[in-house]
């Protein structure tokens, strides 16, 4: 197998060694006499997997016990649902921010639940920016503030979080987690679907407040309900335990690259490499002004767009793959999780560099 570089947005490149471990283990998981995929849920080697990926997940981010880790099924998709099912009180209704489809998608979901107040948007300015915080329109006695705090499609990312929020910040974090330090104790509750950052789909995580809990009516049907997973240590029902395996190889692994200041510094630096690229001679262009573009989605333009599938076509055939943007926005998108090592993304610049001194 020549050298492939996976840039897909998720589910996404997972590290080799942690590939390499899953791959080792796959018939027989420690002693065990059996593959990880068929033990019991509740048998004590799947419960020690569990409580390891927990603890180490508790590590990386610094958690408080006042926070609680749970480990959910049905995608980020299915949380645009159960978070106002669980958090908004009827007469209060929830505040959202608007920086993009994943956004929006909250929003239309949200609304079918309860009311919502969409407190600022940028969708005039084409989602190309997180409006600034004195501009949002929060109320005051809001059941929650819930933001995307980094848009997958428009690679618009929040580097900082609006302090002194009236209401619980509730956060979908789903391709930025553990990219960089978090300082939790901002947030009332954050959630991710694992597939970007942190494993294979069909794991959700969701940390939430403890305090939170008293919010969840008991007439909640029990597997939309936070207070009874997390009554359960998030095994109401059989998790998706493959899953929550594979996280905590990747929660291990990160915590052997230094944990999340490590990987920040890694980020910055793999991220810039690509947006130094983009703003060199224009002939590359980003459609995110510098202070929220993301580190994770790198979306970009040909200034001359009937390039765009001739480099995405070239591109392949060097091993350099999923580099087309969403289909709701066309163009160009590098998704360079925690996971892309740096030799892939000095293979796009090379690459970036070429194509445009053969077209530029
Ligand atoms: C991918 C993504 C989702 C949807 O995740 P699913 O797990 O497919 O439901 C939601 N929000 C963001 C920010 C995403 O990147």
């Amino acid at each position: 197998m020549s050298t492939i570089y996976n840039f897909s947005a998720g589910p996404a490149v997972l590290p080799r060694a942690v590939l390499e471990q899953a791959q080792a283990e796959m018939l027989e998981w420690s002693g065990s006499g059996m593959s990880v995929t068929e033990m019991s849920h509740r048998s004590k080697e799947f419960l020690s997997i569990a409580e390891d990926a927990e603890r180490t997940l508790n590590s990386l981010l610094g958690l408080s016990d006042e926070y609680q880790v749970l480990f959910l099924q049905g995608g980020a998709t299915t949380q645009f649902s159960i978070i106002p099912m669980n958090l908004l009180v009827d007469a209060r209704g929830a505040d959202y921010i608007c920086t993009g489809q994943w956004s929006k998608k909250a929003i239309k979901e949200g609304k079918k639940i309860g009311s919502i107040h969409v407190a600022a948007t940028s969708e005039d300015r084409n989602f190309a920016d997180v409006p600034s915080y004195d501009s949002w329109d929060l109320r005051s006695d809001s059941s929650y503030v819930h933001i995307t705090s980094n848009e997958t499609i428009g690679g618009v990312e929040f580097h900082d979080y609006p302090p002194n929020l009236p209401s619980p910040l509730v956060a979908d974090m789903s391709s930025h987690i553990l990219s960089r330090p978090l300082d939790v104790s901002q947030f009332g509750l954050i959630y991710a679907g694992a597939q970007k950052n942190i494993g294979p789909a069909g794991l959700t995580i969701v940390i939430i407040r403890k305090d939170l809990l008293a919010r969840v009516s008991s007439d909640l049907p029990s597997m939309f309900s936070y207070a009874v997973q997390a009554d359960n240590q998030s095994m109401f029902n059989t998790p998706p335990t493959y899953a929550i395996y594979v996280a905590g190889l990747v929660f291990k692994w990160l915590e052997e690259q230094g944990g999340l200041s490590s990987i920040e510094q890694k980020n910055i630096k793999k991220s810039n490499m690509i947006y130094d690229q983009i703003d060199l001679t224009g002939f590359y262009r980003s459609p995110v002004p510098k202070n929220c573009r993301s580190r994770m989605n790198i979306p970009f333009r040909i200034r001359d767009e009937t390039l765009e599938d001739l480099f995405l076509k070239d591109a392949k055939d060097c091993g350099l793959l999923q580099l087309k943007g969403h289909r709701s926005v066309g163009g160009i998108r590098a998704s360079i999780y925690n996971a892309m090592p740096i030799e892939g993304v000095e293979t796009l610049l090379d690459f970036m560099q070429h194509f445009e001194k053969k077209y530029g």
